[in-house]
């Protein structure tokens, strides 16, 4: 028996000694009532080692079913805790905001356009993003931040350093992860009340139209056109609002492309993707920092518009901004009756 207590003291300051978790230090606690057990199991009675360790096995029997008790019923109250402590999230899906919700909301709330069933839409809204580089990133931190209740991102890049002259949402510590889980680490900190649905792979035509179907508007932030025709075309057979923008070094623009409300989609304004010499990427002929951050910015306002309902969208025109020269122009683009996705579906939206 002492020699038992014994080890079992030894056992426990070694790991003490070591920093063992705690529960590896339970464990080996627990292997060694079991070794002790199993010594009077095998060998006979009145063996030394059964004699040196208590005689008995009944005594290390009641021991052993004691600790399991005690572990069931420390498992049990933790459970108990995990549920008390979820509420404050929980409260979310509820009807009503928390103080700290309406706080945090409140100067949306107090716009007459926004109010609070706007801000009830935000939270219920589910908005994709393809894309958490230039466009993507400031549209993500605005949408958080407004409270918009689901937002999934899709990106197969990883952060590197030459992005984080314009990606702003990425920090240093984060070069080398994922964009999406970078992404979302920055939106949660931001904002605890949001859910950031990160999905760390290139959206290829397998699974856009299934991730599509989980959200009511799709954001594109790509930066190739083989993903900007795809998201375009899965948003046009889903019946989703598609918000795109795009960007060259000094110039961006943007638009709302949602054929059911009678305007284009992308295809009708841009049939066909340009020679890829004459548009080089980012990497290739450079972009001005705060760009991305003022026409991301713009898909935000433009998505937070169709969700509420607030105002007039961008739809059936596409904004042009010009930094070097301070300049913005609006065009307006129609349905193409010989678009080969929508077949201009616009034309006869009422
Ligand atoms: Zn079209």
């Amino acid at each position: 028996m002492i020699m038992v207590g014994t080890m079992a003291i030894t056992l426990w300051v070694i790991g003490w000694a070591m920093k063992a978790p705690y529960a590896v230090r339970l464990n080996m606690m627990a292997m060694l009532l079991v070794g002790v057990m199993m010594i009077h199991v095998i060998l006979p009675d009145g063996h030394p080692l059964r004699l040196a360790t208590g005689g008995d096995a009944r005594l290390w029997a009641i021991f052993f079913g004691f600790g399991v008790l005690v572990w069931v019923y420390s498992k049990f109250l933790g459970g108990l805790k995990a549920r008390v402590k979820r509420p404050e999230t929980a409260a979310l899906k509820t009807d009503s905001f928390s103080p700290t919700e309406l706080d945090r909301y409140a100067r949306h709330i107090i716009l007459r356009e926004v109010g609070g069933p706007g801000q009830k839409a935000l939270r219920d809204a589910k908005v994709l993003v393809v894309g958490a580089g230039g466009l993507g990133a400031p549209a993500l931190e605005y949408l958080a931040a407004a409270g918009v209740g689901t937002i999934g991102v899709i990106d197969d890049d990883v952060v590197e350093n030459a992005n984080l002259h314009r990606q702003v949402i990425h920090l240093d510590r984060n070069i080398g992860i994922p964009k999406v889980h970078s992404a979302a680490e920055a939106m949660t900190a931001q904002n605890p009340f949001v859910t950031v649905r990160p999905y760390a792979r290139r959206l290829d035509a397998e699974i856009a139209a299934d991730l599509f179907s989980d959200y009511d508007l799709i954001l594109d932030g790509s930066d190739n056109f083989v993903t900007r025709y795809l998201v375009n075309e899965t948003a046009v057979a889903a019946d989703k609002p598609l918000i795109a923008a795009a960007l060259t070094q000094w110039e961006g623009q943007i638009s709302v492309y949602e054929p059911a409300k009678g305007t284009p989609c992308y295809a009708c304004v841009f049939p066909k993707p340009p020679d890829p010499a004459l548009v080089p990427s980012c990497a290739e002929a450079g972009v001005i920092g705060p760009l991305p951050g003022v026409i991301g910015s713009m898909m935000a306002v433009e998505a937070m518009k169709l969700i509420t309902g607030a105002g007039e969208s961008l739809g059936g025109r596409l904004l042009i901004y010009d930094a070097l020269y301070a300049q913005t122009r609006t065009i307006a683009v129609k349905p193409e009756p010989d678009c080969k996705v929508c077949k201009g579906k616009g034309l006869t939206a009422t």
